[in-house]
């Protein structure tokens, strides 16, 4: 188990945008957008409130009576968040988004069940977290005294059980909170959270689930799910950027992180951003609602899109599981492309009107291998040929048409460009060695 996390060095990411200055032409109008899982269309129904509310004054905290418009405006929107999430209204603690609601349930449940029981230093997550998970956790172990175990994965991206059960056998006292993500955004591979949840809860172990990925493309209910916090974002389901909540029972251990005001039952301060608050709330609504329907479109789409890709492109590698509802979001496919480059991939499909993705888009900008694909046990080499193909409610048969059409002169281009070319990087981590 590790506790260093491999950054890009200035030189390969000088090396990278002088390639993407050189080698990009111009985009076309209409592209097949394909990276739904790095955020969504707002929907029509959102925008509309966000609008309307944005032509309102009135800070929810005030006491007069535009004030407490406001106040309304944002307890319906959490009521209609707890309703949709099978939570009671007072456990939705709206935040700026999925990075904040995970850094305040990293933080916040380690300080406070530290708080309580000094022994409790080992932060456990898995090795395909989110970064929004691993730095804080990171962070944690470099300034507050926390060590940090990374549960591995198998060949799929699913966590290891066994593993967690070891680890809770021989330091249950010793943790202060497990998190384990709902649904992972690069390989879509669906977590067994529940059985987290039974591992952990008995010794008073809180658990944390990012469920960022999974609302809206599988069924999540928050109470059913034996969590003690859950972190949702707006942009994700067809709500606004920069809005989300953690979802956290009211008698989680959470030590505030942000400072100030006192808003949301002190948990987290800062003046409530009631208009994308309440576009959030509707999206949120719109989406566990239309889930069902959403889920085979986006289904139907996605296994047309593996079949066709592994028709078309000799080599190509689905990673993480088949197919299929109980074991990946319906929305998600990922290949990998062994002997091309994954960005290169990306901007040779960009230019033909395709826009995907390496996996995680708050990595991207410098190539480097997905920390996820390392911990799936995918050799370097195959992982930096990595391309996520995310669709989502408003992806449409053309969309595929598109990245089937031009995918496989890409991985040709870009197999001929080659790997030769690219710096010698270090040892691949290993499946178990979890790197972050
Ligand atoms: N967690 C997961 C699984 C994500 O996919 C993302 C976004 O990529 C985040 C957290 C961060 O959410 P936000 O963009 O709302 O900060």
């Amino acid at each position: 188990m590790s506790s260093t996390k491999p950054r890009p060095g200035p030189r390969a990411a000088r090396r990278f945008v002088d390639w993407v200055t050189v080698t990009l032409p111009s985009v076309p109008a209409a592209a097949a957008y394909l990276d739904h899982a790095a955020t969504t269309p707002l929907s029509p129904a959102a925008r509309e409130a966000f609008v309307d509310e944005l032509s309102r004054t009135g800070n929810p905290s005030s006491l007069h009576a535009a004030g407490r418009a406001a106040r309304r405006t944002v307890e319906e929107a959490r009521e209609s968040v707890a309703a949709a999430l099978g939570a009671r209204p007072s456990e939705v603690v709206f935040t700026a988004g999925g990075t904040e609601a995970d850094n305040l349930a990293v933080k916040g449940l380690f300080w406070g069940r530290r708080t309580t029981d000094p022994r409790r230093r080992r932060i456990v997550v898995s090795a395909v977290e989110h970064h929004a998970v691993l730095d804080p956790a990171f962070w944690m172990a470099e300034h507050a005294g926390a060590e940090i175990v990374l549960l591995p994965v198998d060949g799929d991206g699913r966590v290891d059980l066994a593993a967690l059960r070891a680890e809770i056998a021989e330091h249950a006292d010793e943790i202060a909170l497990v998190s384990v993500m709902w649904a992972n955004n690069e390989v879509g591979t669906l977590q067994p959270v529940a059985e987290v949840v039974q591992l952990a809860r008995p010794h008073g172990i809180p658990v944390h689930s990012d469920a960022v990925q999974a609302v809206g493309q599988v069924p999540v209910d928050f109470a059913a799910s034996g969590l003690d916090a859950m972190t949702i974002s707006g942009h994700k389901l067809g709500g606004p950027v920069g809005v989300g909540a953690l979802v956290a029972r009211r008698d989680a251990p959470l030590t505030p992180v942000l400072h100030g005001g006192g808003q949301e039952r002190g948990v987290r301060s800062g003046t409530l951003d009631a208009p994308a608050i309440r576009a959030f709330g509707v999206a949120v609504a719109e989406a566990v609602a239309q889930r069902e329907e959403r889920a085979a479109h986006v289904a139907a789409l996605r296994d047309a899109l593996v079949a066709g890709v592994r028709e078309r492109v000799p080599g190509a590698v689905l990673s993480g599981p088949e197919p299929a509802p109980a074991t990946r979001l319906p929305g998600n496919a990922h290949f990998t492309f062994p002997g091309a480059e994954g960005d290169s991939l990306l901007y040779l499909l960009d230019s033909a009107g395709v826009q995907a993705s390496t996996g995680s888009a708050c990595q991207a900008g410098v190539p480097q291998p997905s920390h996820v694909l390392l911990a799936m046990g995918v050799p370097e080499h195959d992982a930096r040929g990595a391309l996520r193909f995310s669709l989502g409610a408003t992806s449409t048969p053309d969309d595929v048409a598109r990245l089937l059409d031009a995918l496989p002169a890409a991985v040709e281009r870009a197999r001929a460009a080659g790997l030769a070319s690219a710096p010698a990087r270090t040892a691949v981590a290993s499946r178990t060695g979890g790197a972050a």
